[in-house]
């Protein structure tokens, strides 16, 4: 399987590419959403990751859906280095992946993902708070709130809003020494000081730290001994007034076999959470992603209303609404297709499909002929009276926008009316949305009640 996909993959990236990146690399397995490939060393896996990761996602969960991420690991020494494809790479000859002084020797930290900054991060309503905390954090002034816990479900920022705190004190703060790793490598490190017997060397370096951001820090629940360290590196560091900046995917309270005490400590800084996205922020960060996807595509065209649409259409999850938009995009070059509303129905079918609201032609029918005060039953009858075949088109375009029902199909369900009708009526709503301010209060309202 990974012999046809690599085929495949000689076919996009092109020969020299291929020999010289995608050769060496192996599939070492599947274990639940995660790929993960041998690669030869890090730097090999850090330019993997970042140039052909997305492509090489798109083609493994093609034939195996239920992978939703690549990981890749140094296949010699193993042990050595965690295994995100974001290690910091020894040999790496790239300066900006050293943003992390100070640890080198035996313990190395992840590398920063150099997209994830303060100027790509899209700010709306439901991450506004977060990310006034991090960008005071960023500052590195003096110590106001800690630690800074910031929680949210997946794919909300977290973890980009940590590294943009990480590069931001790069610069504004030259002199702190800055840590960012996750639970599990902390815990790693700690196992590893452990069986090394190197307990000293550990708890010097992390008490050497002035600002530590460990992330996903519900990993370590359960896990009894690094809990313990974790609390005791916690402690002394809060004592010596140095930030600590912390994510989860819960609130502290609701980390379940983590340890009171630590809750506690967890709570008495800033707790912020990041909420699901809404429509607003998940179009500003289309439209942020698109313009700089424009920039490396020249020669493609987007229609208009793409972005609308996957905005309304894809689930909170910015990982997923990215990813489609990267595919896209990549498909679109690879046949040099102007980006269409059908072009993204098609090659986003099964993202649309795992993201699909649970809303139902009937619903759409029920709510709206509710709104404009008619029978159901006229609103699918026949009857062509301007006050029944309004309703009726705004009905049908909302079945367009909302389902993924095709034109055919949504027109047998008002009737048995054709496809022409429905693609008729969605149009001249799509004009009217704009023409009269009547019409786009009544979507928006409509809109909102359905999405519930
Ligand atoms: P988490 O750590 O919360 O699971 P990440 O920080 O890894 O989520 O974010 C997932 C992806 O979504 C990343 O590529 C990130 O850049 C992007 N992302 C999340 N929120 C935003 C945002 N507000 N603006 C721009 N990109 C975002
Ligand atoms: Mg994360």
């Amino acid at each position: 399987q990974w012999g046809q996909i690599k085929q495949e993959l000689l076919e996009t990236v092109g020969r020299n590419n291929f020999k010289h990146w995608i050769e060496p690399v192996d599939l070492a397995g599947i274990t639940g959403d995660v790929a993960l490939f041998d690669v030869p060393n890090s730097f090999h896996g850090n330019y993997v990751s970042q140039n052909f990761g997305e492509l090489m996602l798109f083609k493994v969960s093609n034939m195996a859906p239920e992978v939703r991420r690549v990981d890749f690991k140094v296949a010699a020494n193993i042990a050595a280095r965690p295994s995100d494809g974001t290690t910091r790479s020894e040999q790496a000859p790239q300066p900006k992946k050293t943003a992390i002084r100070a640890f080198d020797g035996p313990l190395t930290c992840a590398a920063l993902d150099d997209r994830f900054t303060f100027d790509t991060f899209v700010v709306g309503k439901p991450n506004e708070l977060a990310h006034a905390a991090a960008k005071r954090v960023a500052e590195g002034g003096p110590v106001t709130f800690n630690p800074l816990f910031l929680y949210g479900g997946v794919g909300l920022g977290k973890t980009h809003l940590m590294h943009a705190i990480a590069w931001e004190l790069e610069t504004a703060r030259p002199d702190l020494n800055v840590v960012y790793l996750s639970a599990e490598q902390f815990m790693y490190r700690f196992v590893q000081a452990l069986r090394d017997r190197r307990m000293m060397d550990f708890k010097e370096m992390f008490r050497s730290v002035d600002v530590l951001m460990v992330d996903d820090v519900q990993f370590i629940a359960g896990k009894d001994s690094t809990q313990e360290e974790f609390f005791h590196t916690f402690n002394a560091l809060v004592d010596q007034n140095k930030q600590i900046i912390i994510s989860a995917d819960r609130a502290p309270g609701e980390i379940a076999n983590l340890e009171e005490r630590i809750k506690s400590r967890l709570q008495c800084g800033l707790v912020v959470d990041l909420h699901p996205t809404d429509y607003e922020l998940r179009l500003g960060i289309l439209q942020t992603k698109s313009g700089s996807f424009l920039k490396q595509y020249p020669g493609l065209n987007m229609a208009d209303g793409v972005l609308e649409f996957l905005a309304h259409r894809i689930s909170t999850n910015v990982r997923v609404l990215e990813g489609a938009l990267t595919r896209l995009f990549a498909f679109a070059s690879l046949v040099g297709h102007e980006i269409t509303l059908e072009l993204a129905q098609d090659c986003l079918a099964d993202i649309l499909r795992a993201s699909e609201r649970k809303v139902s032609i009937e619903e759409i029918q029920r709510q709206v002929s509710e709104h404009y005060n008619i029978r159901l039953s006229d609103m699918i009858g026949p009857k062509r009276v301007r006050s029944f075949a309004r309703p009726r088109q705004v009905a049908m375009y909302l079945c367009k926008q909302m389902t993924s029902r095709s034109l055919p199909e949504i027109g047998r369900r008002f009737g048995g009316r054709d496809h022409t009708t429905v693609m008729h009526g969605v149009r001249r709503i799509e004009e009217l949305k704009v023409q009269d301010a009547q019409i786009a209060e009544d979507l928006e309202i409509l809109r909102r009640a359905l999405e519930g």
